[in-house]
């Protein structure tokens, strides 16, 4: 037997059941992304390399050691994105959609990562990204929060999340800040890990989300950013926070909070959890003011948010907030000499009379027994039995699974579509 080939460490198949749970999430979150008003864009998933580089930063951990990065047929280097911002940046510069204009943008699709897999983190998993071009308010911070703000209440999991918030400031106070946390490092130097030691002269703000205990006791006498913020940067985040208080939202300011690239300044957020873990960050977000800029557009202001699929519906799956369903709502089988043809008529009376339910037909005939065995096995809700007696009759035997009860019942299209509506509770 030819050995056989699996799938590629961190990527995952979703199967069947898997896919139910995923869709209903899906709709809740187009359903919530387009009552706030916001448009779909859909990006290739492979960009230019140095799209990411520029935009993510090349010494941030995606760009450094994550990126899926190869050279095409044509000698150019491409790579899977790694995450949508910056394809959605360089898609709305290329089409002008963002040139003197507000954009409220929203896309949905894999990432890919060289990460080690684990619970919560994959090699190939999925964002929802949200994107605003042109605001600069802190009125457009507190509105994307409070989007996803409303997408845990309606999946039922507001009280499982916490908000962290934190200011960057601009590029001159952290410019400013990084030298005095560097100088701070430095005299530190000895007692950081080998990754803060790396990055005190690469990406030092990086150093203040280490996960080292030595290192997190030397950061608690480090200077505060906050400290070194100007009036603006400062009523822009206490703004964001009045706003948020009249939502009702509530959040906790954490000093240390950066995230992981480098393109953000003033506003940065993350949703977490405890209930999974390590990965407990299920989005995080913030304003990134000199992106578009930077990748060769005009200065415009521009905030957005990932929030990681996977994470999310882990949470939802382990707190039984959703679960799985069958496609199947309506069974319909037979009995008998040359029944096919009459099985098929009635599943396209079904289909046509309850046009968002799963009608099955069951193929190849069997007993009684047989077919109610495969009724069940599919979850139906309904089941419709042909058999000589009913098509003499022009009759069909409807069953409601759920309690087994079972009538015949005329096949005149509004008497059957009604009596079958009410155990679907159409
Ligand atoms: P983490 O802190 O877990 O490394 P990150 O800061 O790298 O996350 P972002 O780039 O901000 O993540 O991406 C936004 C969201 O996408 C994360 O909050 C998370 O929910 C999800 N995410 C990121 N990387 C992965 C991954 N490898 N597998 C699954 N989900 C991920
Ligand atoms: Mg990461």
């Amino acid at each position: 037997m030819a050995q056989s080939i699996q799938a590629i460490r961190g990527m995952n198949d979703l199967l069947p059941e898997d896919t139910s749970v995923w869709q209903k999430v899906e709709k809740v979150l187009r359903q919530t992304v387009a009552s706030y008003g916001y448009s779909e864009m859909r990006m290739p998933i492979v960009e230019h390399t140095n799209l990411f580089s520029r935009a993510i930063g090349e010494v941030t951990d995606v760009v450094e050691k994550e990126m899926y990065t190869f050279e095409d047929r044509s000698g150019d280097s491409l790579s899977l994105r790694p995450e949508g911002t910056a394809g959605c940046v360089r898609a709305a510069l290329e089409h002008s959609l963002i040139y003197n204009q507000e954009q409220r943008l929203w896309y949905m699709g894999p990432m890919f990562r060289h990460e080690r897999p684990q619970k919560g983190r994959y090699r190939q998993f999925h964002q929802l990204g949200v994107e605003v071009f042109g605001l600069e308010g802190p009125d457009i911070d507190a509105e994307i929060i409070a989007l996803t703000h409303d997408l845990w209440c309606k999946l039922g999991i507001a009280d499982q999340l916490c908000l962290e918030l934190n200011t960057l400031g601009n590029s001159e106070e952290r410019k400013i800040y990084k030298e005095n946390l560097v100088k701070f490092l430095e005299a530190h130097f000895e007692d950081l890990d080998e990754d803060s030691k790396r990055r005190t002269h690469t990406n030092p703000l990086r150093v203040l989300d280490s996960k080292d205990e030595k290192v997190k006791e030397i950061l608690k006498d480090a200077p505060a950013l906050y400290d070194f913020l100007g009036e603006e940067s400062k009523a822009h985040f206490e703004n964001l926070q009045k706003l948020l208080t009249s939502l009702g939202i509530k959040f906790t300011i954490n000093p240390r909070l950066v995230r992981g690239l480098d393109y953000y300044n003033l506003t940065v957020f993350e949703w977490t959890t405890t209930a999974l873990g390590a990965q407990g960050t299920v989005c995080g977000g913030g304003r990134y003011d000199g992106l578009v800029e930077q990748l060769g557009g005009k200065a415009t202001k521009a905030v957005g948010f990932g929030l990681g699929l996977e994470r999310l519906i882990l949470l939802l799956t382990t707190l039984q907030k959703v679960a799985p369903s069958s496609p199947v709502d309506i069974f319909v089988c037979g009995m008998g000499e040359n029944i096919e043809s009459h099985q098929l008529a009635l599943c396209a009376q079904m289909r046509s009379a309850f046009a968002d339910c799963g009608v099955l037909n069951h193929c190849g005939g069997g007993n009684f027994k047989r077919l109610l065995k495969h009724a069940d096995k599919v979850q139906a809700k309904v089941a419709l039995i042909l058999g000589e007696q009913e098509l003499q009759n022009n009759t069909v035997m409807v069953k409601n699974l759920a309690t087994g009860e079972q009538e015949e019942v005329s096949r005149q299209a509004d008497v059957l579509t009604s009596y079958v509506a009410k155990i679907l509770k159409k």
